[in-house]
C-alpha cells in the first residue's frame, strides 16, 4: 500500500471529531424528568424502565466507532474504472428536532491505483450517521473521509433522505425526499462520468 495521504489535506476538524461519550446515567435521569414534564407518571408500570431503556438506546446509537481502519489494496490495473456502491441505508438523527432520518447512501469513486474494501464504505456511512446530523453535512463528511483514506479526490456521494421532521411535523409531507450530492475531482469536471454515477446511484430510488 502506497502512502498517498500526503497529497491531500485532511478533512476539517469537524469531520474527524467524534463527540461523546454518552453519560447514560444522566440521560436516564433526564428522560425521567422529560416524562414528568410531558404530564406522565414516570413511576407507573409501563414507564418505570423507560428511562434506562432510552439511555441504553442513545448510548448504543451514538458514536458507534471512533475510527475506520483504512483498508486499501493496491490494484494498479483497476485505475480509471468507475466503482459505485449503492443501497447503503442508515438511520441518523436530525439535530434540529432529534427525529430520525433514513439516509440511503451511494458512493462512487475512480480508483487511482488503490481500491478500498467494500464494507468500509458502509462503515464510514454508519459512523457519520451515529450522531446528531444534518443530511448536507453527512454527505460531505463521507466524501471527505473516503477521499482522504484513498488519497484520491475522484469521489462522489449521493444521499437520499427521508426525514421524520418533514413527515410528522410542520409541513407533514409524507412523500418528501431530500437528495444531496457531493462531487469531487473528475466527478466535478467530467459531465459524462458524473452522469454515469448519478444514473447508477439513483437507480434504486427511481425503482422505489
Ligand atoms: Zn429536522
Amino acid at each position: 500500500m502506497t502512502n498517498t495521504l500526503d497529497r491531500l489535506a485532511p478533512p476539517d476538524s469537524e469531520n474527524l471529531a467524534s463527540p461523546g461519550p454518552v453519560d447514560t446515567e444522566r440521560v436516564a435521569d433526564l428522560v425521567g424528568q422529560l416524562l414528568a414534564a410531558l404530564g406522565e407518571d414516570p413511576g407507573r408500570e409501563g414507564l418505570s424502565d423507560t428511562p434506562a431503556r432510552v439511555a441504553a438506546w442513545w448510548s448504543g446509537f451514538l458514536y458507534p466507532e471512533a475510527s475506520v481502519a483504512p483498508t486499501c489494496f493496491t490494484e494498479q490495473h483497476l485505475s480509471g474504472q468507475l466503482v459505485v456502491i449503492g443501497g447503503m441505508s442508515v438511520w441518523s438523527l436530525c439535530e434540529h428536532h432529534l427525529l430520525p432520518m433514513n439516509l440511503d447512501v451511494a458512493v462512487g469513486y475512480v480508483p487511482d491505483g488503490e481500491v478500498m474494501g467494500l464494507s468500509k464504505f458502509g462503515r464510514i456511512a454508519q459512523r457519520y450517521a451515529g450522531r446528531l446530523q444534518v443530511q448536507e453535512r453527512f454527505t460531505r463528511q463521507i466524501a471527505d473521509e473516503i477521499a482522504v483514506v484513498l488519497g484520491n479526490t475522484d469521489v462522489a456521494v449521493a444521499v437520499r433522505g427521508t426525514h421524520l421532521c418533514m413527515s410528522t411535523r410542520g409541513v407533514r409531507m409524507e412523500a418528501a425526499r431530500t437528495t444531496t450530492v457531493q462531487a469531487g475531482g473528475r466527478f466535478e469536471s467530467d459531465p459524462v462520468l458524473s452522469q454515469q454515477f448519478l444514473t447508477l446511484a439513483t437507480d434504486r430510488w427511481r425503482a422505489a
